[in-house]
């Protein structure tokens, strides 16, 4: 399968870190997914522990989030009007998000990035954007200047295909930073629409926000007429019913969704506080559209599974999530192997070094060798890690007990590998 797509698709993949070019290989192709469980196309089940990059917090096929499915594609696949699925997930949205006044859906968390940093240079007037390095927030063009995921994972602190103009006006930081952040306020004063960042990062590693951090973005924000926005792509309702907001409290002016509440389908958002989003279309001058945006099967699919996410869902989470984290943890000291199992809510990745990590540059002094060591040895004991060291691990409520103790089973045989691995 892998020959004939490399025939038809560039590198035989739909996006960049399915392809295991980070840890080498071959990727799996898989036909089917059950609760915890990943079937690939030679019939071989794995535990899963990227639960499709986050969106699949309930596991595969939930019975409740397919029958909602099937419910909704009975009716139509889109209309291209208006309908009550999108105005029931936008008002699931707002009442979970306190922050989010308003809000308005698209089909990528891609989209939601780029249109709330359009929105934030249309309702300040100003041009340019702050990031953090490691930080990820798809792949909008202002925002490929040292970013995270697929980027980081093969090194590239830019790309091609973006010019000098566009990257110009992202002023790029290092993480957990905030003396650079007032340098960076200092150096253009008036001149800086917006800071983006991940509420708590996961695409550089699970790498959480210093005491503080998130607080010091938003003061300094204010201080200076810019927007603060959250990126809770990946945090959005995984890491709390609220996501990292029901965690640290830092009211955004603007926040951007997606993963979990897609159910699995391509659904996305952004939103926040009122009288910024009335500068969107039609409502106002900032223009923003999508001919699948709300899409009613899409809706239906993400609006099932949030429903579906009480406290007892979330609970449940981060118990085994705190579960696993004890045994990666374990399972590597005894081995001898330096590592840090980082964790922010029930996100969690492990660092092959035993320095802290706090910033991008820090996490790439690990020893990646060692995870691929570690990746391929869980690989051939059915269990799928991300292809990347530089990757959150994801748990969903399906992970029971039998799938946690095939997890368990594999760790002593790649914690080894890991410890006999060389660079
Ligand atoms: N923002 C964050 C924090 C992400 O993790 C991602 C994807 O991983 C994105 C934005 C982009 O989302 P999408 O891949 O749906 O375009």
């Amino acid at each position: 399968m892998f020959d004939r797509a490399s025939v038809v698709t560039p590198g035989g993949v739909n996006s960049p870190v399915r392809a295991f070019r980070a840890v080498g290989g071959t990727p799996r192709f898989m036909v089917s997914g059950t609760g915890p469980y990943l079937t690939d196309a030679d019939g071989r089940e794995y535990v899963d522990l990227v639960c499709s990059w986050g969106p699949m917090i309930l596991g595969h096929s939930h019975p409740e989030v397919i029958a909602a499915v099937q419910e909704a594609v009975s009716r139509g696949t889109s209309f291209g009007t208006p309908g009550e699925g999108e105005v029931a997930l936008a008002e699931e949205i707002v009442a979970r998000i306190e922050p989010v006044e308003q809000v308005r859906l698209v089909s990528s968390g891609t989209e939601a990035t780029m249109s709330a940093i359009r929105l934030a240079r249309g309702f300040t007037g100003r041009a340019k954007v702050v990031k953090f390095a490691g930080c990820y927030h798809g792949h909008v063009d202002a925002l490929l200047a040292a970013a995270g995921s697929g980027v980081a994972t093969f090194g590239l602190p830019d790309t091609p295909g973006v010019t000098g103009a566009t990257a110009g006006d992202t002023v790029v930081l290092p993480y957990n930073d905030l003396d650079a952040v007032r340098a960076a306020f200092a150096a253009h004063p008036g001149e800086i629409a917006c800071v983006i960042t991940e509420a708590s990062p996961g695409n550089m590693g699970v790498v959480p926000p210093a005491d503080g951090f998130n607080a010091g973005l938003k003061e300094l924000c204010a201080a200076n007429g810019a927007l603060y926005i959250s990126d809770e792509v990946m945090t959005g309702f995984r890491t709390s019913k609220a996501g990292w907001y029901g965690v640290d409290g830092v009211r955004p002016d603007l926040m951007t969704f997606g993963k979990v509440m897609g159910g699995g389908f391509p659904a996305a958002a952004f939103g926040g506080r009122g009288d910024v989003m009335a500068h969107l279309a039609p409502a106002g001058p900032v223009y923003q559209a999508g001919t699948l945006s709300g899409n009613p099967v899409a809706t239906a699919a993400g609006l099932a599974q949030l429903r579906l996410l009480d406290d007892a869902a979330y609970a449940k989470i981060d118990a085994v999530s705190a579960e696993l984290r004890s045994l990666v943890g374990a399972a590597l000291t005894k081995e001898g192997v330096a590592h840090t199992v980082s964790a922010a809510s029930n996100m969690f990745s492990v660092f092959f070094t035993d320095e802290p990590v706090r910033d991008y540059d820090d996490a790439k002094k690990q020893d990646v060798f060692r995870f691929t060591a570690f990746f391929h040895a869980m690989l051939e004991q059915g269990v799928y890690l991300p292809p990347s060291a530089f990757e959150s691990w994801f748990v969903s409520t399906a992970h029971d007990e039998r799938a946690v103790e095939r997890i368990a089973a594999a760790l002593p045989a790649a914690a080894r590998a890991a410890a006999e691995a060389t660079a």
